[in-house]
């Protein structure tokens, strides 16, 4: 099923993102971890997309299992920076092919060896490409309430923002964050640049003291006194800081839910315990 259409029926969205192996003998262990998870009944999973086009064979593989074994709607990730035209068409075709409906157009971070695609610079080149190749496609985009870390200033990022949604975008999905204000206010902004599309908000259970350091070197994203004094007391302690992580996770999606932002993806990374806990603590707010 189409996402946009699963926004048109629920009003309120819980979905989980898991990543692919890096390697074929991986396989069996992150499909487990899938299986469980879709189990969940989410209302989407999204699978990501390795950055130059390493894993992009077990993201199609992985999507079109979950789809059609485990009977999940999916979303498959693609990035573009570090490939040419030819190659995403055939990307393109093998999602069409296995029945693949919802694409997320990224561009990719920028490789370290400086080999940009000849093709594409950023994703509004490759929302293009789908809307040409693949039209029948329902596309998600990223956004960035702090800000993209390339971008100096958010007002000229929210502009990139606007014309990469007129583009054809269906929805965007936020990057990670913890704070909601930085949300609402993102929220404003865009809404006032005439930004219509609805927004997922990406939320990010953090559940050990490592993942604090990872998570705001690759995204930017700022980090509230409350979470650091949480990570303070219970990040030496795995059980505690998973629970801690996952309370801290649902009160951030039970006060979006309360002020309106009602589609929620969580950044799960293949672990189906924190799934589960994040969907329990919200199975009557969540519409089936
Ligand atoms: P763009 O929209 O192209 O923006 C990148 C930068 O370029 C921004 O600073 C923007 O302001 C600027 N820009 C955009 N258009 C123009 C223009 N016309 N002229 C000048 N500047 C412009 N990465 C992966 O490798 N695999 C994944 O599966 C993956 N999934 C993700 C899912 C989500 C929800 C998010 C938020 C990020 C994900 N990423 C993933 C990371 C993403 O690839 C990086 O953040 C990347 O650096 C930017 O991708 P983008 O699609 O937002 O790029």
């Amino acid at each position: 099923m189409k996402i946009r259409d699963i926004f048109a029926e629920h009003e309120v969205t819980l979905s989980f993102e898991i990543f692919p192996p890096k390697t074929d003998a991986g396989f069996a262990a992150v499909e487990e971890c899938a299986h469980q998870i879709a189990a969940l009944e989410p209302s989407f999973m999204s699978i990501t997309y390795g950055a130059g086009g390493g894993t992009s064979a077990n993201t199609a593989k992985l999507a079109a299992k979950l789809q059609d074994e485990y009977n999940t709607n999916v979303m498959a990730h693609l990035t573009c920076v570090s490939s040419d035209r030819v190659f995403v068409k055939e990307r393109l075709h093998e999602y069409k092919t296995r029945g693949i409906e919802n694409i997320m157009a990224l561009r990719g971070d920028l490789p370290k060896d400086g080999q940009l695609s000849p093709d594409y610079s950023h994703a509004i080149e490759l929302i293009q490409d789908i809307k040409k190749f693949y039209p029948e496609a329902c596309i998600g985009g990223a956004c960035y309430p702090e800000g993209h870390v390339e971008c100096e200033r958010q007002s000229e990022d929210i502009q990139h923002l606007k014309e990469k949604v007129d583009a054809g975008l269906d929805f965007l999905t936020t990057q990670m964050f913890f704070d909601n204000n930085i949300l609402y206010n993102f929220l404003y902004r865009i809404r006032e640049q005439g930004i219509m599309v609805p927004v997922v908000a990406g939320i990010m259970p953090i559940t050990n003291k490592k993942q604090v350091a990872r998570s705001v070197a690759l995204s930017g994203a700022s980090i509230p006194q409350r979470f650091r004094t949480m990570v303070d007391r219970f990040g030496d302690d795995p059980q505690k800081m998973t629970q801690a992580g996952v309370i801290y996770a649902t009160e951030q999606i039970i006060d979006l839910i309360s002020n309106g932002v009602t589609h929620i993806h969580v950044y799960s990374m293949n672990k189906p315990e924190i799934a589960a806990g994040i969907q329990a603590s919200l199975s009557h707010i969540i519409d089936k």
